[in-house]
């Protein structure tokens, strides 16, 4: 018997997860409970973190959760608890396996089957939000190598013990050369390590339209944090419903399973959402903890259901469904199908996967670190050259200003009247020849320039690593 923390969440989170329990137990699976109180009702208690001190407690003891979508309130300060769990508790790896069900349900794609490992932990989900000027935000976008090449190595095992071909991998280091350049690059040294796993790169605008139109030619999928939330909802969607897959969030010690769907408030409470989502987080679950006899069972059973075009409403299609059922009633298809096997989709069987160990992380080494200059950004009501004229009377010992950018792109010296400028400065400082700065000469430059009345309102100091630049060129310079 395995104790497991469940939550009902939100919305149609109570409705879903009901119906998942029900057939978990119809079919053995050797499963206790211990219900935990997450989400809406624990935010608007005045917890802004929207889950108990109690509720961490049996999380962290049972090690396994299977959460139902929970409801995020819009502004006020809530942070998502789903990131902050993720995050807490180390469930670096998001699995998302998106697969076509035709001809039985609806969808343009039917050979699709493509797994999305998102890695969960970084990226701009780490929410460091800040507004600077009057004119600008921004929102940083870390990027570690251990957590890069975690993932990456994740999503080579993952293909290796589950029989997949290939893996692809997509970013946007044509723009972000230094933060998703990093993630290439880490992705193209773990591949040679997997000389039996087909590996390729997309750039991820043309990936993502490759995705939505032609995604049979993709096996596994790895990205970073934004990229892999937002596409792994369309492939979820192309399938036929974005009510049909189930994710889990795997970490060194604890996993959450759950549906890649929202708490879905349009049509909570009306009996009529798919628990599909839901139920196929806890197949993964129960897989987990080395149930496979149950999950092996409840697989067969719920691919019965829907090759009998038993369909809940959102994929219920007249020309191919036999009946339509609320959420409750598809949850007794499933349980009256226990025991028997889909006579057109491969009988689901788990004897075969192997037992999948966690990779370690190996291509970390120390490297030279050089401080060669100073990003000093400058909130100014001013126009480029101007600026570029405060500062140079402000100048101290050899730190030389190098360039000017205004939202990335240079405009000083040499820059176009065509360009749109905010009130928000980078101000590029360096020695000649790019000799290496001691920091005491950015802490003059910084005194000088307050008292020249330039508001500064942060500086990023700029390393060379093992001689190459860590940072990136003002576009234009
Ligand atoms: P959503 O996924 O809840 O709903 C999007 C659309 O899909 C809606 O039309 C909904 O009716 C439909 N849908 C979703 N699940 C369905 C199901 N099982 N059966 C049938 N139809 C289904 O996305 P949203 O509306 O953007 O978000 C609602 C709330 O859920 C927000 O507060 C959001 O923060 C939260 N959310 C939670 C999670 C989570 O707990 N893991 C994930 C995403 C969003």
């Amino acid at each position: 018997m395995t104790k497991i923390t469940i939550a009902k969440g939100d919305g149609i989170g109570p409705e879903i997860m009901d119906a998942t329990l029900k057939i978990l137990f119809a079919a053995g699976a050797k499963i206790e409970l211990d219900e935990i109180q997450v989400g809406e009702k624990v935010y608007l208690s005045g917890n802004t973190s929207g889950i108990s001190q109690d509720a961490w407690g049996s999380i962290l003891t049972n090690k396994v959760f299977l959460k139902a979508p929970i409801t995020t309130p819009q502004g006020g300060g809530y942070k998502s608890l789903n990131v902050t769990m993720r995050k807490t508790l180390g469930l670096y790896a998001n699995v998302r396996p998106c697969k076509s069900l035709h001809p039985y349900v609806k969808t343009k794609h039917p050979v699709m089957d493509t797994v999305i490992v998102r890695e969960n932990e970084e990226d701009l989900y780490a929410g460091i939000e800040h507004q600077q000027t009057n004119d600008v935000i921004q929102c940083l976008k870390l990027i570690s190598k251990q957590g890069s090449e975690k993932i990456i190595r994740y999503a080579f095992e993952y293909a290796r013990v589950y029989g997949r071909k290939k893996v692809t991998c997509f970013t946007k280091d044509n723009i972000m050369k230094q933060t998703d350049g990093a993630f290439h690059r880490i992705f193209d040294e773990v591949a040679k390590e997997y000389p039996d796993i087909e590996n390729e790169h997309w750039i991820i605008d043309i990936g993502a339209a490759k995705l939505a139109d032609t995604p049979e030619h993709f096996d596994v999928i790895v990205m970073q944090n934004l990229y892999g939330d937002i596409l792994s909802d369309v492939a979820a969607q192309i399938t036929g419903s974005v009510g049909m897959a189930g994710s889990s969030n795997i970490g060194a010690s604890c996993a959450m399973f759950e549906a890649i769907h929202g708490s879905a408030p349009d049509i909570a409470g009306k009996d009529i959402a798919n628990p599909s989502g839901l139920l196929q987080g806890a197949i993964l679950m129960l897989k987990h903890i080395g149930e496979r006899e149950a999950a092996e069972k409840i697989q067969n059973a719920w691919l019965r259901t829907i090759e009998e075009g038993i369909h809940t409403a959102d994929i219920y299609d007249e020309k191919i469904s036999t009946k339509k059922v609320g959420t409750q009633a598809f949850a007794d298809a499933v349980i009256a199908n226990l025991g028997k096997e889909p006579r057109k989709f491969p009988v689901a069987n788990y004897a075969g996967d192997a037992t999948f160990k966690l990779p370690e992380v190996s291509l970390l080494k120390p490297s030279i670190k050089e401080l060669v200059g100073v990003d000093v950004f400058v909130d100014a009501e001013c126009s480029a050259d101007s600026l570029a004229e405060k500062l140079n009377a402000a100048q101290v010992d050899d730190l030389k200003l190098i360039m000017i950018t205004n939202r990335g792109v240079k405009v000083w010296p040499g820059g176009f009247k065509e360009t749109f400028c905010t009130n928000h400065w980078r101000c590029r400082y360096q020695i000649e020849g790019g000799a290496v700065v001691d920091k005491k000469q950015i802490i003059s430059l910084l005194t000088s320039l307050n008292e020249h009345q330039i508001d500064v309102i942060k500086t990023e100091n700029l390393y060379n690593f093992d001689g190459k630049a860590g940072y990136s060129l003002g576009q234009g310079q």
